[in-house]
């Protein structure tokens, strides 16, 4: 099979069926074997009901229903593993992503070799101040962190190779940073194409105003699983070590000062109180590390590799 396209949506029982048939025409044009893998995530208004009408329609067209709503996420996770397109391409349900970039993203892949291509909303069609100008600081944040060049880290249209939404597992809220769990998963050509986007035709957006304040956390968090996962203690030993440290040595100073300078008031001084506290942080820290330890080694997925290639 060409492509499967996977969608994630969550009450979007308006858009559907404008965009399946839109879909449709686009893959039936450039000749396409096709499946849509359409990934109800919990939906409470009619998308299911669409969805087996379509299905009834043309069984390329499939469906996966939640029991409840997961997030985006997790329909992605699910579309992933029920895919079976040499080529996987995600989009959002709402049609603010247009089917007729199906193919070039699709050849992107397929004929100039990308793992991944990430769409970019160059011009974009969402609100100026809760929207567009959060998401450039977050973009350059994801940049320089994950050291992956591109602009739109979280654009809902991308394509993949099949073998990289294989590697992959997104959950939480890792959907914003699909490119950084391929490029640890060892895919290391993500290429970026200009993509159209468009306003919301029906619904409601589903993120909120928290979507940046969650972006953020949801980055630190990526970037110290990314490097400490395996070996917190390295992490947090390092770091419970130098407060510890700092604050031992501030409080020999101040020992020696007691018994050495006359009327040395040792309790007056501040600098007392931030030396203790600061051992204290300290030594939290590093006890942290050891727990963090415990924890990753009883990880399942502690021994969990991704093998290339075999010689038996
Ligand atoms: N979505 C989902 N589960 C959720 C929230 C959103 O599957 O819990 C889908 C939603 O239906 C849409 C896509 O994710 O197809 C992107 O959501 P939305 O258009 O609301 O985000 P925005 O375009 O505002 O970033
Ligand atoms: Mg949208």
């Amino acid at each position: 099979m060409d492509v499967s396209i996977v969608v994630p949506l969550f009450n979007e029982d308006e858009s559907l069926p404008e965009l399946c048939s839109w879909i449709e025409s686009v893959a039936t044009t450039h000749q396409l074997s096709y499946e849509v893998i359409l990934v109800d995530d919990g939906s409470t208004d009619d998308s299911w009901k669409v969805i087996e009408e379509i299905h009834q329609h043309n069984n390329r067209f499939r469906g996966i229903k939640f029991q409840r709503n997961y997030g985006k996420s997790a329909a992605l996770n699910e579309g992933f593993k029920a895919a079976q397109g040499d080529v996987v391409i995600t989009m959002d349900a709402d049609m603010q992503d247009s089917p007729d970039e199906i193919p070039e993203l699709r050849r992107m892949i397929v004929e100039e070799g990308y793992d991944m291509v990430s769409g970019w909303k160059k011009k974009r069609y969402d609100n100026t101040f809760t929207k567009n100008i959060p998401s450039k600081i977050y973009n350059a944040a994801a940049r320089k962190s994950s050291g992956i060049m591109l602009h739109d880290f979280n654009c809902g249209l991308k394509s993949y190779k099949r073998k990289v939404v294989k590697s992959i597992e997104v959950f939480g809220e890792m959907h914003r940073y699909i490119p950084i769990l391929a490029k640890w998963a060892g895919f290391r050509k993500i290429g970026e194409k200009v993509v159209e986007h468009r306003p919301r035709k029906y619904g409601v957006t589903k993120f909120g105003w928290n979507r940046f304040v969650n972006g953020f956390l949801d980055l630190a968090t990526i970037m110290f699983l990314g490097k400490f996962g395996k070996r917190p203690m390295q992490f947090f030993g390092l770091l419970g070590t130098v407060f510890f440290l700092i604050g031992f040595i501030a409080s020999i100073y101040l020992v020696i000062a007691k018994f050495t300078v006359a009327d040395f008031a040792l309790t007056n001084r501040p600098s007392f109180y931030i030396a203790l506290t600061t051992m204290i942080i300290g030594m939290q820290l590093f006890l942290t590390g050891f727990i963090a330890e415990l924890v990753a080694r009883n990880a399942s997925e502690r021994n969990a590799y991704l093998v290339e290639k075999k010689l038996d």
